[in-house]
């Protein structure tokens, strides 16, 4: 899902997201279509929750690289470490919210994984 919600991420300059579910019935896996939220944040309450449904992890995208005004920049003047996930991010997948395991697109188009119940950070791609 990130091959497809990155692009579409930096090209809007905004966070986009999503959620990785599990049918405990079948153990297939599933994930949502990603949403657009904000320059710098996402939310994961946005997306819906099927009931019945395993939350097992998140996905999101940063945009691209840029200043907290929108303006956009080259990697080396953005305001952010857009290529990394962030505290936030790796706190989360190290609670309950949202699973553990949280993905990343990047502005670079590295994709990363991070597992919050052995802390390692991964690419992928
Ligand atoms: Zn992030």
């Amino acid at each position: 899902m990130l091959k497809y919600s990155n692009p579409l991420s930096i090209k809007a300059n905004r966070e986009s997201g999503g959620l990785v579910f599990r049918n405990p019935k079948t153990g297939l896996f599933y994930v949502s279509t990603p949403i657009l939220d904000g320059l710098h944040s996402f939310n994961f309450s946005l997306v819906p929750r099927p009931a019945g449904i395993e939350i097992v992890g998140a996905y999101h995208s940063h945009g691209d690289y840029g200043l907290e005004d929108s303006t956009r920049t080259d990697k080396a003047g953005s305001e952010y470490n857009d290529d990394s996930f962030s505290d936030a991010d790796k706190s989360l997948a190290e609670g309950d919210a949202i699973g553990s395991v949280m993905y990343l697109g990047t502005p670079s188009g590295a994709l990363r994984r991070y597992d919050g119940a052995t802390h390692q950070d991964t690419r992928i791609n």
